[in-house]
């Protein structure tokens, strides 16, 4: 690939704007399943019952599980009855199939 530089590969990124058909909510919300998660500790109440979070450190390997409305839980399907959408071309498809807008 000599001469090509990465960027130029990079294809033109289209902004969502997700509306639910169940509840007509607009959080539309990634769900990862198995990762490993570090997290800053800031702060632990007095009797030891409660943490209280800083900074996430990081975030590794979770694998997309689904992709779902945030307001009612909506799991995006590839087809009627059908597996979750767990890849972006899956949602990609989800999203032109329900005629959601996409944005340049
Ligand atoms: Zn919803």
């Amino acid at each position: 690939m000599e001469g090509i530089r990465k960027e130029e590969l990079k294809m033109p990124m289209l902004r969502v704007k997700f509306q639910c058909p169940n509840c007509q909510g607009k959080l539309l919300e990634e769900v990862v399943i198995d990762a490993v998660i570090g997290t800053q500790i800031i702060e632990i109440s007095e009797d030891g019952d409660e943490i209280n979070y800083g900074k996430p450190l990081y975030a590794e390997n979770g694998h997309v599980d689904r992709y779902q409305c945030n307001t009612c839980g909506l799991i995006l399907r590839r087809d009627e009855d059908g597996e979750p959408c767990a890849l972006p071309i899956e949602l990609f498809e989800w999203l032109t199939v329900h005629n959601q807008y996409l944005q340049r």
